[in-house]
């Protein structure tokens, strides 16, 4: 079920029947030179969809930006704040809770770590105060990672390497450019620095020639069967 298409009463309907709902988060990124900036969007919005094909659930219409660090310089990325999606996060999950629903999951296309630490947040925060909401807040390439390892030719594979780059040529072949070779950010340990493009030009983080749609088609399918189960276990 798809909440962008729903109406009011079938909204009450699923509120009443304690339906959950996962709220999919994407950004809006550079994804090297060959894959679209809307890229962690798309593949939390297709496994979110995918999982409701198993299982009962509102997936919610996905928020677009995320938080971007070190690719915030890359052309195309358009970055929040921690604070700003902290409180985005916060908002629709109160906003749903306030409709009556219960369970809700945040489920990240994007696995930054102020960009998670935020959507953590957001959810400990509305859990200290409404101690009867169950809340997730999962990271997809996590869930890659847990359910496809077996799949994967790069080891330390992350942005726009193998994995992105296989599903969204089975999710979205035409938006999928000629994959550049691997590659990996040469940030200097720990430091922050103003201009982390020039340390990380192409932006992948893996290799993106290592992908196929096939693989593509496996890892999705598994992520959308681990989310499902994420679902579902959230009593
Ligand atoms: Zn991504």
């Amino acid at each position: 079920m798809e909440l962008m298409w729903m109406t009011m009463e079938d909204v009450r309907k699923e509120q009443k029947a304690g339906t959950p709902v996962i709220v999919p988060f994407g950004t809006v990124e550079q994804h090297g030179s060959h894959l679209p900036l809307s890229t962690d969007t798309l593949q939390a919005s297709a496994v979110a969809s995918k999982a409701a094909e198993r299982v009962k659930v509102i997936v919610a219409p996905p928020v677009h930006y995320g938080q971007c660090s070190s690719t915030r310089n890359h052309p195309g990325t358009v970055t929040l704040s921690g604070d700003t999606l902290r409180s985005v996060a916060r908002d629709i999950i109160t906003s749903f809770a306030g409709h009556g629903f219960r369970r809700i999951i945040l489920f990240s296309g994007h696995a930054g770590r102020i960009h998670m630490a935020a959507l953590r947040e957001a959810a400990e925060a509305c859990v200290q105060a409404n101690r009867d909401l169950k809340l997730a807040v999962i990271c997809d390439l996590d869930l890659v990672k847990e359910v496809s390892g077996d799949l994967l030719a790069t080891p330390r594979d992350g942005h726009a390497g193998e994995i992105e780059t296989s599903r969204m040529m089975y999710l979205h072949p035409d938006s999928v450019g000629e994959p550049p070779g691997e590659e990996y950010p040469q940030l200097p340990a720990g430091q922050v620095v103003p201009d982390p493009e020039n340390y990380w030009p192409g932006g992948v983080w893996g290799n993106p020639r290592a992908a196929d749609a096939e693989k593509g088609r496996i890892i999705v399918e598994r992520s959308a069967e681990a989310l499902s189960k994420i679902v579902e276990a959230l009593k």
